[in-house]
């Protein structure tokens, strides 16, 4: 359950709870998400997931995940496979096995037979073009085709002949006898099917005709059962038609009905997408991103796929959090981004188990630490694994005379403000000491390569000091990570910024040329990778911490930001993926300009 649970009722919600009302449907609700598998899931399909099956859960219906496979040009397996294995992983549980389209291409032949027996489809033997030309504008009407009065007999057998492929790609179509003139262009004969002598990734070479979306889509939803049909505002033009095929297949149907009884009439209802800040959503663009190997792949932790997120370390929980959050609505508008990354943050510190790790590091020696005679031994302390969830438990991690700390916790000539390591400075190290630099190491070339300190052997934990002998507390400011250099792993650490430096990256600037694409505004810095990081040597979420259900390894790594294990990961190098950090360094940004 999350924490919206309660928020009030959006607009769909209220259709729904209106119908049950009236007993519209006996009150079941059955939705579905209709992806085409063309590419991976984007996190503006998350939204449409989380709304479809979020309303079956919340009125105890179902949701069907359904693939609409009707373009077989575009389509692949890997694409269906990737699809089911994310609304998996998101949470969801689609009734069973998942729907194609083209489990029914045989019931819309039948019903597309029968609108040409009713005298409403006929063939047409306009190529595209002509039909488009046809179809008039805004302001003018169309011009009826000049085979739009075939007879039923003539139509029929020039169907069956498109079906068994008599026919090549794109020179015949079966279109809805509609109205040329209607002001709704989507009325105007449109195209029911068209001939494409294709292989299927599933039906093989049975058909040599392939379905629009207009019209298999309402016939999808009507033999699935579905009550509310959910889609995105650029559906809404379509709506009549979406209802004028349904009612043109129920025409006539009845009880003693030559047709039969009228089919399921669902209610089609649409909502605005979900358009992010700093990325682009559309499948082809983001399929250029890998064509192009801007990225490593359809699941790069930078790409806004559901998978790109899953790899990157989102949790399900996060995501589906975000889009409750962000609610539905009618309206057309921009999201930021940083939401979905706060969503991310503030679920991961809840169950993220704490470790530390330095990704720039610069060595730390403890010059008194030995001096009663042991310089080499270790000290084990103990470190609390989650501070938001104390079921976490402790670890200890190992103290020693050589240590690592970052190297920008270390400032030669600081400022007075500057509260963490300097020269005759004192900071506490996290779950350690109190350690003060007496010394700078530096070699030929001037960098700095050590830092020589002394510890406190009364601060142990971290702690402070008791008092001296006027009653005088000693204070530090400064609190910093740190790795003991014995114990340390060496990891490799890939930090991601955002894709695109501008907030809309595929909207053309006025003055640009025709040369232009999206890629003007990519942020060809957003991905660093740190390869001598140290990490302390716990760093497995240790057995008493909740592990993550999807299997992933998911820390915060404490100062930085959150981390999950790659699966470039092998047995002597691990690598992380930076999640996200602990603040949002683009809102201060913002701020700043
Ligand atoms: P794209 O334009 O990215 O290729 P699409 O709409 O063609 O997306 P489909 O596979 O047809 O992709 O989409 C499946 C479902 O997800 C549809 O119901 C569609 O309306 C919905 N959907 C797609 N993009 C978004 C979005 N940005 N926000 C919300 N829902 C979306
Ligand atoms: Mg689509």
């Amino acid at each position: 359950m999350t924490a919206t649970e309660d928020a009030p009722a959006h607009f769909i919600r209220r259709i729904i709870e209106a119908d049950n009302a009236s007993g519209k449907w006996g009150g079941q609700v059955r939705t579905r998400f209709p992806p085409e598998p063309n590419g991976f899931l984007h996190i503006g399909h998350a939204k449409s997931i989380c709304l479809n099956f979020g309303l079956a859960e919340r009125y105890n219906g179902s949701c069907n995940l359904r693939f609409d496979d009707t373009n077989p040009a575009k389509e692949e397996q890997r694409y269906v496979d990737s699809i089911t294995n994310d609304v998996q992983w998101l949470g969801f549980d689609f009734a069973g096995q998942p729907r194609f389209a083209s489990d029914y291409f045989e019931t819309m032949y039948d019903y597309a037979v029968e609108l040409i027996r009713k005298g409403k489809a006929y063939v047409d033997d306009q190529n595209a073009e002509q039909i488009r030309e046809s179809r008039g504008t805004l302001k003018e009407p169309g011009t009826p085709s000049p085979h739009r009065d075939r007879s039923v007999e003539e139509n029929l057998d020039l169907f069956e002949k498109m079906r068994t492929g008599e026919f090549p790609d794109g020179s015949k179509v079966l279109r809805a006898k509609i109205d040329m003139a209607s002001p709704n262009i989507n009325l105007r004969d449109p195209v029911m099917y068209r001939v494409l002598n294709a292989h299927h990734h599933r039906t093989g070479d049975a058909w040599h005709i392939y379905p629009m979306y207009d019209w298999a889509h309402g016939i999808e939803d009507s033999i699935e059962g579905i009550t509310h049909s959910i889609c995105t505002l650029e559906f809404e033009d379509h709506r009549p038609l979406y209802d004028w095929f349904i009612e043109a297949i129920n025409e006539g149907r009845g009880p003693g009905s030559e047709w039969g009884e009228p089919i399921v009439h669902p209610q089609q209802i649409e909502f605005a997408k979900l358009r992010p800040t700093y990325t682009v959503m559309s499948k082809r663009n983001l399929l250029k991103l890998v064509t192009d190997g801007v990225v490593s792949g359809w699941d790069d932790p930078r790409m806004p796929t559901i998978s790109g997120y899953r790899r990157r370390g989102y949790t399900p929980e996060s995501i589906r959090n975000f889009c409750d959050e962000i609610g539905v609505t009618k309206f057309d508008a921009m999201i930021d981004i940083g939401r979905l990354e706060n969503a991310a943050r503030e679920h991961l510190n809840k169950v993220a188990p704490r470790r530390m790790a330095v990704l720039d590091p610069i060595k730390v020696t403890i010059t008194n630490w030995g001096d009663g005679g042991d310089e080499g031994r270790t000290e084990w302390l103990e470190a609390v694994n989650n501070p938001e969830d104390p079921s976490a438990g402790s670890r200890e991690v190992p103290f020693t005379k050589t240590l690592y700390i970052e190297r920008d916790d270390f400032m030669e000539d600081a400022p007075r403000k500057f509260f963490r390591l300097k020269p005759g400075g004192e900071v506490r190290l996290r779950y350690g000491y109190w350690i003060s630099c007496h010394e700078v190491v530096k070699d030929d070339a001037g960098n700095i390569v050590e830092l020589r300190c002394t510890y406190d052997p009364q601060t142990k934990g971290g702690d402070s000091p008791p008092p001296d002998a006027e009653g005088n507390v000693r204070k530090v400011k400064g609190t910093l990570h740190w790795v003991s250099a014995d114990h340390a792993v060496k990891v490799e650490v890939r930090q991601f910024d955002r894709l695109f430096w501008v907030e809309k990256p595929d909207r053309k600037p006025k003055d640009a040329g025709d040369d232009w694409t999206f890629f003007e505004n990519l942020n060809r810095d957003s991905l660093q990778v740190l390869d001598a990081c140290y990490l302390e040597p716990n760093w497995k979420p240790g057995e008493s911490e909740a592990g993550f259900a999807d299997g992933i390894t998911r820390v915060q790594f404490e100062r930085q930001g959150y981390f999950c294990l790659d699966d470039d990961s092998t047995g002597d190098r691990l690598v992380f993926n930076r999640t996200v950090s602990l603040k949002d360094s683009w809102a201060k940004q913002a701020g700043k300009g």
